[in-house]
């Protein structure tokens, strides 16, 4: 008989970890190393991921999810993986649909959607021959909603969720599991890129409220990786209390 209860699984194997020089991505290698994982940091400062990579006892390579060539060197030092986790992407500026800047639209469509799909195509066969081979795309609440302001980050973020609702079914026969973690506000050096490095413009995006903090995220990544073999959390949003929506909060 099945057993009645769901017990984590001890985890072990290599995970790759895109965007893991700052914020979720970063957390996240701390998560899942303390998990059981043997590590990649992977981004494009490659000295923080280098500091990292220390910290825990893992590896970092230098990566731009956004360029064919450095995704296929990634790989190509990659044989054999456990678990890929997409955090590379971010958002830029909040200019409305008419005020558009489209080299922007662009950028975050390259490294939000395009990344994802550059990255798992390179590593697939990596994760095939991986014992229990897991895909966690860092989505956002983004995917499924729209806000004023937004419309060039949530069209890349509803791409993102498209794109890990059809990896889910492609990759269904092969038994590779396929999750999508869908936060908040979280804070981290994302408001900070998305405003060009103006730090006031982007403290103002987490004040009056108590926002998730990275480590909260990774967490659930963290969970969601080492669960049993036949479980597949498929889509996971994550929020502070005090935010309802990408735009409905409550502040202080
Ligand atoms: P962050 O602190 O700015 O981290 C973004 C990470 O993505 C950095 O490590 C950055 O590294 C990496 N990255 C960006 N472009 C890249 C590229 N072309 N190639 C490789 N790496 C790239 O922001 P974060 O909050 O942790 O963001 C992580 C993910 O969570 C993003 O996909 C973001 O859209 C999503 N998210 C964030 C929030 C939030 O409120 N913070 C909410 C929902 C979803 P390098 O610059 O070193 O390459």
């Amino acid at each position: 008989m099945r057993s009645l209860t769901s017990v984590s699984e001890p985890a072990s194997g290599l995970a790759l970890v895109t965007g893991a020089s700052s914020g979720i991505g970063e957390a996240t290698v701390r998560a899942l190393a303390a998990a059981g994982f043997e590590t990649i940091s992977a981004a494009r400062r490659l000295d923080r991921c280098e500091a990292l990579a220390a910290e825990v006892g893992g590896r970092a390579l230098q990566l731009d999810v956004t360029d064919a060539g450095s995704v296929e060197r990634l790989a190509s030092e990659i044989e054999q993986l456990e678990l890929i986790v997409h955090s590379a992407g971010g958002a830029l500026g909040l200019e409305t649909i008419a005020a558009a800047d489209e080299e922007r639209w662009r950028q975050m469509y390259e490294s939000n959607v395009l990344g994802v799909v550059r990255v798992t195509k390179a590593l697939l066969p990596a994760l095939r021959r991986g014992r229990d081979p897991r895909i966690v795309i860092v989505g956002s609440i983004a995917g499924v909603e729209a806000y004023e302001g937004g419309g060039g980050y949530t069209a890349a973020k509803h791409g993102a969720h498209a794109v890990a609702q059809t990896l889910r079914l492609e990759l269904l026969p092969e038994a590779i599991r396929v999750t999508e973690i869908a936060p908040g506000l979280v804070e981290t050096e994302f408001s900070l890129v998305r405003f060009d490095g103006d730090t006031e413009r982007a403290a103002g995006v987490y004040e009056g409220l108590d926002p998730l903090r990275a480590a909260d995220v990774a967490e659930l990544i963290a969970f969601c990786a080492t669960r049993p073999g036949h479980v597949d959390i498929d889509y996971a949003a994550i929020k502070p209390t005090a935010q309802a929506t990408a735009k409905i909060t409550h502040r202080r």
